[in-house]
């Protein structure tokens, strides 16, 4: 049975309704993309590495996840933290607009409960992803650490998987990124970033430029999101441009991203050929996008990907 770990932050959602009514969720890149590969691929084992409180909240984010199939025995109980919370709002224009709450949040811990144990366990996985919402999430005291935990994985042979998801917000300058980001492409078997992502960072404004950019480092899988545009891959020297049937009737592209990421490693892991992971990935973002939220309803996902 193959098995892949997700290392990031889970939060509380709080949706604006009508009538002054919040809706209350849980969402977030690494738990999102988790929830959709495990529901295409139910032989993976996935689990999410993070961490949470001893609260109400906590349990029932605990709750979630397995009741979504995600195995849940890297998630630790902080003893004091909370979980991150965020608040969205979508005005009369479609227009989506956040509030967070994620600055002393449990999961920005998480690489302290990385101890021998831990790393015995994740040595045995396949793969392990880390987004760039990890990184910027992890206290700046800990990458050491969590940089350690990451090569001794990579040298136990865990493909390592790292999708940029650039937040700017969430970094201190747009240096600190960059050296983050040197690390994690130097250290990354599969790469999965989107165009959007990079050109902010590296002045790259095409899936290209992007390839371009990444040659000096020794990835030996990149998968270059472009939205509704096209998904361009290179496996070692094959370069192979996939096309994306758009989506007309676009609701939310809340975790497009997510949702592709989980769907592709999912199907990679199921020995799937490049393309045909392509095809599912795109398909399982096109069906979450004509949703509202990060985690759209299972009935309504299952009953797209079966089209
Ligand atoms: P991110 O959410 O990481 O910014 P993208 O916007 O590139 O990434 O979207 C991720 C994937 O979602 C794309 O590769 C594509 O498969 C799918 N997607 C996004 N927007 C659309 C759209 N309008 N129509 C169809 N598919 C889309």
């Amino acid at each position: 049975m193959k098995n892949i770990y997700f290392i990031g932050e889970c939060m509380v959602e709080l949706r604006a309704m009508s009538a002054g009514t919040l809706h209350q969720s849980f969402a977030g890149d690494v738990y999102n993309s988790a929830v959709y590969l495990k529901r295409c691929f139910p032989q993976v084992t996935t689990s999410v590495v993070t961490a949470l409180g001893q609260d109400n909240l906590s349990k029932k984010m605990l709750q979630r996840f397995e009741s979504e199939k995600i195995n849940t025995q890297l998630v630790f109980a902080h003893d004091t933290k909370v979980p991150g919370m965020y608040y969205i709002e979508t005005d009369e224009h479609g227009e989506r607009s956040f509030i967070y709450w994620r600055n002393d949040s449990a999961a920005k811990k998480v690489v302290d409960f990385l101890d021998s144990d831990a790393l015995e366990q994740l040595s045995q996985g396949d793969m392990f992803f880390f987004s760039g919402i990890s990184l910027a999430i992890i206290e700046e005291s800990a990458r050491k650490h969590f940089w350690k935990v990451v090569k001794q994985l990579k040298d136990a042979g865990v493909k390592i998987v790292f999708d940029p998801n650039y937040r700017a917000r969430l970094w201190n300058s747009v240096e600190e990124t960059k050296e983050q980001y040197h690390l994690a492409f130097t250290l990354a078997d599969i790469t999965l970033p989107g165009v959007e992502d990079l050109t902010t960072l590296y002045d790259v404004h095409s899936v290209e430029a992007v390839v371009e950019y990444l040659k000096p480092y020794q990835i030996e899988e990149i998968v270059v999101k472009n939205g509704p545009e096209s998904v361009v891959t290179k496996e070692g020297d094959t370069l192979q441009s996939h096309t994306i049937i758009p989506v007309t009737n676009v609701v939310d592209t809340t975790s497009a991203g997510d949702a592709f990421n989980g769907v592709y490693l999912g199907a990679r892991l199921s020995d799937k050929p490049i393309s045909s992971a392509v095809q599912l990935a795109a398909k399982a973002a096109g069906a979450v996008i004509q949703q509202p939220g990060a985690i759209a309803p299972k009935d309504i996902f299952q009953l797209a990907m079966a089209e």
